[in-house]
């Protein structure tokens, strides 16, 4: 026995399912997940003292690497000052200036406003109730595929965990709350105006990932996002734009930042940011124009508080990430995601693999079975052949490449994935290739 596999027998008796978070286990991918005992730069060691090039990161927060010197030396340096005040800090304020600063550097005036919160859960339920108690209405459109946390209102046909466990929603959501999000098909811009119209002056926003990246990865088509907020606009809703993923990783101000030029520098109300923002400590926020933003409490009627809400040692990290997070680490990350996309193709055709590969900025996913069609929405992504995802993960990870457990996730690279690194990949691809072609449904 591993000690990854008796970790795991552990876990299972006193944590359900052995994990704390569902894509951690490898249902859909099969065998025991590996326990990690150290992250350091592209790199996770595990438990057994075997050693991979990440391609999850975190799941986004390992932009720049992981353990980077300057964000450990900023944690060391807070916690000096102690844990946790249960009052206000500096950082919170310093944290909140570098988002305003991020956002407004595209166009300026688009944000005011940051609340700081734990989770990226936290930042779309607090991004509803504030769209809710703004607007005075109840419904809620969210698209089939995207994953918005574990909101009771937003796990209809969620992506992420969800879509990775065929489950069509969560049971415990009540019948009431389910009946207030209408959950329509990513990339059509008719279903929403056909929503609007069925439902007058009784749809309080949309919430929806900047780019989904939790079916997989799916490119919104051109004028898509921009539709969202002409028609939410037109119908007195606001648009939540769901970066917790994306934010800070795609470009310094994220999805939204890496299209804003190209269609017509238009800015949702509400974003939701997570993942990056705090370097691998648990933060995320949302964020707004004053207007909006000071419908929270105490200025205003919605309540949203937090017990560790902006933890001084949480804010180190994200503030540190972000001054680390140069023009050159995004530069770094788009070559590396162009160069491992343009490996993946040169082996994959000359396996005769059918497939696509969607992107999101820097962030892609592969997906099998897709080449004639493409993926534009969550059908597609269920239709494809994710079959052959599981022994294409094992390759990888028995080559020592630690790809997400899941063919419903994007691959994440950093700052810190040198050419070598890379190498490391590109050299695991096609005994990987070998195994996705062979198999069967
Ligand atoms: C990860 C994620 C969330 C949830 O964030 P948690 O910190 O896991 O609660 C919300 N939205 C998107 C787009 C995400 O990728």
């Amino acid at each position: 026995m591993t000690v990854s596999e008796q970790l795991f027998e552990r876990s299972r008796k006193v944590i359900p399912g052995g994990v704390n978070s569902p894509v951690r286990a490898f249902n859909s991918v099969g065998g025991t997940p590996a326990f990690m005992a150290e992250a350091q730069g592209p790199y996770l060691t595990d438990a057994d003292g075997r050693n991979y090039v990440d391609l999850v990161m975190s799941w986004g927060p390992g932009l720049i690497g992981h353990k980077h010197a300057q964000v450990v030396e900023a944690v060391h340096a807070a916690v000096e000052h102690g844990l946790s005040f249960g009052a206000s800090t500096e950082s919170e304020t310093r944290l909140a200036e570098l988002v305003v600063d991020r956002i407004n550097a595209v166009v300026p005036n688009t944000i005011d406003q940051v609340r700081m919160v734990s989770t990226g859960t936290e930042a779309t339920m607090t991004s509803i109730r504030l769209a809710r108690g703004y607007t005075g209405r109840d419904k809620i459109i969210k698209f089939a595929g995207c994953y918005h946390g574990h909101v009771d209102a937003l796990l209809s046909e969620a992506g992420s965990g969800v879509a990775t466990l065929s489950m069509p929603g969560s049971a415990g959501v009540t019948a009431a709350t389910a009946a207030e999000t209408i959950v329509l098909p990513y990339n059509d811009l008719d279903a929403v105006r056909a929503a609007f119209e069925k439902f007058p002056d009784q749809i309080a926003a949309v919430i929806t990932e900047s780019a989904p990246c939790n079916m997989g990865v799916v490119t919104p088509e051109p004028g898509f996002n921009a539709g969202l907020r002409k028609l939410t606009h037109e119908h007195g809703a606001l648009m939540i734009f769901d970066e917790v993923l994306t934010g800070f990783r795609v470009s310094p101000a994220g999805y939204w930042g890496y299209t804003a030029a190209d269609e017509g520098n238009w800015a949702p109300d509400i974003f939701c940011f997570g993942k990056v923002i705090g370097g691998g400590m648990p933060i995320a926020a949302l964020a707004g124009k004053r207007e909006i933003m000071e419908y929270l409490a105490p200025t205003g009627p919605v309540y949203q508080a937090g017990t560790l809400s902006g933890n001084p040692i949480s804010m180190a990290a994200g503030i540190a990430t972000l001054i680390a997070a140069d023009a050159s680490v995004y530069e770094t990350i788009d070559a590396r995601s162009a160069e491992l996309q343009g490996a993946i193709r040169e082996v994959f055709d000359a396996k005769g693999l059918n497939y696509s590969i969607q992107t999101a900025g820097n962030l892609f996913s592969v997906a099998f079975g897709t080449a004639d069609g493409g993926v534009k929405n969550y059908e597609d992504v269920k239709n494809s052949e994710t079959f052959r995802y599981a022994p294409f993960f094992h390759s990888m990870l028995d080559s020592g490449v630690y790809l997400p457990p899941s063919a419903f996730e994007a691959w994440f690279l950093s700052s810190a994935h040198t050419e070598d690194v890379m190498q490391r990949i590109i050299d695991a691809l096609p005994e990987a290739a070998d195994a996705a072609a062979s198999a069967r449904p």
